[in-house]
């Protein structure tokens, strides 16, 4: 198979006002042909009818469904787990080239389509138009890339072995068999695909559990995916509740594999779970794991400060502070504290909160959970802090009801307190007061968490240090520390942030691939 080298999608630029009418056209469509649709589960290729569906609400107007999508229960979990078996059967001596030309046909089809996946993001997400497109530019990126990826995998000896007289010696790279991909709400385009991509493209079966809070924009890609050609059975598309039917499949003594994107509560019971052998059970499952983070920037007295306070600005409230990536942390020495600080909340203060449809900075969050969830932080802020900016749950927005947080900024955090350790996925930022730069770097690493960082410094000394010293697994100099880029920024956390799979990175399929070494004498 002929392919170009790997580029990355380029971002569309919404400040040309073509661009934006573009937008504007295709939330036009999607709200004529998309919005009220229902996907159902999908297992072997068959729409199953299901008693019971989902409701897929718009966080922003909550008084809108924006669709619905089927709810599996265990009897369809069987099924689908059964038909996967039969499937990878075949699938896994299907040619290597074979499975990546149907990640670059989907890519293609998700590239024509690419404004409409936007759109429906923002409709049922709340994602505003610049990142609702990094992420549909992401799920792309994905499939192009691992389509490459798989390649690389394929045939006999394409791992390194050393030359021994008197005998042939290879590495093949085997798939795994069947796993269960648990993809989370805030990248339900890229992640969702990614995760399903990435095990199918080296040869297993995947039965894919969506976010059941953005099971539409999960339908929409499946779609595109059995559209170029994915063989019945190799993806099973089941909407369900995780509750049931994810811990009824992390238990199963046939689940070979489970990838899960999510909180670290939930990670956790899983990785549990499946450590338990069920009767029957051959092998010992494995799990590929992205959990949160409580990731922090330092800002230091040599830093350029208007370029730190952009980075933190994009860091903490890029959809809303949504993002395991999420700078919710600002670490600021204090030579500098009062002018980093300062410019901070004004900068965050031409904020505009609403629709994502209206391409508002901040937009509401999720869902009712999260709301609350974020107002029980809020409530604590000003015992653990200075509230400078925001504090309020809004709940309405621009005449909607909706689940609004205010973007907050809470200065003078103790290092310890609740607000500076645990993870709140919302607008609200932490801004901790160091003494000086070591400090700074202690602080950034006292937390159990270890995904993204970043330090803002002109000093090349304290970069190189904090290069070996900071303890996380994507390291931002400079820069805002979230919107890893598919192949530039291999993702992806450890301590508790995950097991450090590095999603867009090189060695990202063989978490879902065994090796075999085979030799021969002669
Ligand atoms: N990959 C995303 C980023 O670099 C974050 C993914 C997540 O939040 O789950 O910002």
């Amino acid at each position: 198979i002929k392919v170009q080298p790997y580029r990355p999608q380029e971002f569309i630029d919404f400040t040309q006002p073509e661009n934006v009418a573009a937008y504007q056209a295709a939330l036009t469509k999607v709200r004529a042909e998309l919005v009220g649709k229902h996907y159902p589960v999908v297992i072997d290729g068959k729409a199953v009818k299901t008693k019971e569906k989902l409701q897929s609400i718009n966080p922003c107007d909550t008084s809108e469904v924006v669709g619905t999508t089927g709810k599996a229960t265990i009897q369809d979990a069987e099924a689908a787990l059964e038909g996967a078996w039969k499937a990878f059967e075949s699938w896994k001596k299907w040619d290597v080239d074979a499975r990546a030309r149907i990640l670059l046909k989907a890519a293609a089809i998700l590239k024509r389509r690419r404004l409409e996946a936007c759109a429906l993001m923002s409709i049922e997400v709340g994602k505003n138009y610049a990142e609702a497109d990094v992420e549909v530019a992401e799920a792309i990126d994905f499939l192009e890339y691992y389509a490459r990826s798989a390649m690389k995998y394929s045939g006999f000896g394409s791992s390194e072995t050393t030359w021994f007289e008197g005998e042939e010696n290879g590495l093949m790279s085997i798939p795994l068999g069947v796993g269960v991909s648990i993809s989370p709400w805030n990248f339900p385009c890229a992640i969702y695909l990614g995760m399903l991509a990435a095990p199918i493209v080296a040869g297993n079966c995947i039965l894919a559990k969506p976010a059941e809070d953005a099971g539409l924009i999960a339908g929409f890609v499946t779609d595109i995916m059995y559209e170029a050609g994915l063989p019945a059975g190799v993806l099973q598309f089941l909407p369900g509740v995780g509750k049931e039917i994810g811990e009824h499949l992390t238990n199963h003594a046939r689940t070979r594999f489970i990838t899960f994107t999510g909180s670290r509560a939930v990670g956790l019971h899983i990785n549990e779970v499946a450590a338990k052998v069920q009767t029957g059970q051959k092998w010992i499952k494995r799990v590929v794991m992205e959990l949160g983070g409580k990731d922090g920037l330092i800002v230091d007295e040599t830093a350029d400060l208007d370029n730190a306070v952009t980075a933190a600005v994009q860091g903490a409230f890029g959809f809303n502070g949504q993002k395991c990536s999420a700078m919710s942390r600002l670490i600021v020495v204090d030579d500098v504290y009062d002018a980093v600080v300062n410019a901070f909340v004004e900068r965050a203060k031409a904020l505009k909160v609403g629709t994502g449809e209206e391409n508002a900075n901040v937009t509401a969050v999720v869902n009712e959970m999260s709301f609350d969830k974020i107002e029980g932080y809020l409530k604590i802020a000003p015992k653990e802090g200075k509230v400078l900016l925001g504090g309020k749950a809004l709940g309405q927005a621009g005449g909607k009801k909706g689940y609004y947080i205010e973007p907050t900024i809470v200065g003078d955090v103790r290092r310890d307190s609740r607000l500076a350790q645990e993870e709140i996925f919302g607008p609200v930022v932490a801004v901790i007061r160091a003494k000086d730069w070591q400090d700074a770097l202690d602080i950034a690493n006292s937390t159990e968490y270890g995904l993204t960082g970043g330090v803002c410094s002109g000093s090349r000394e304290r970069l190189e240090q904090a290069r070996a010293e900071f303890e996380v697994g994507n390291l931002y100099f400079n820069r805002k520390i979230t919107g890893a880029i598919v192949g530039v920024q291999p993702f992806g956390g450890y301590n508790m942030s995950g097991t450090d799979s590095k999603a867009g990175g090189p060695d990202y399929l063989s978490n879902f691939m065994q090796l075999k070494t085979v030799t021969e004498r002669w």
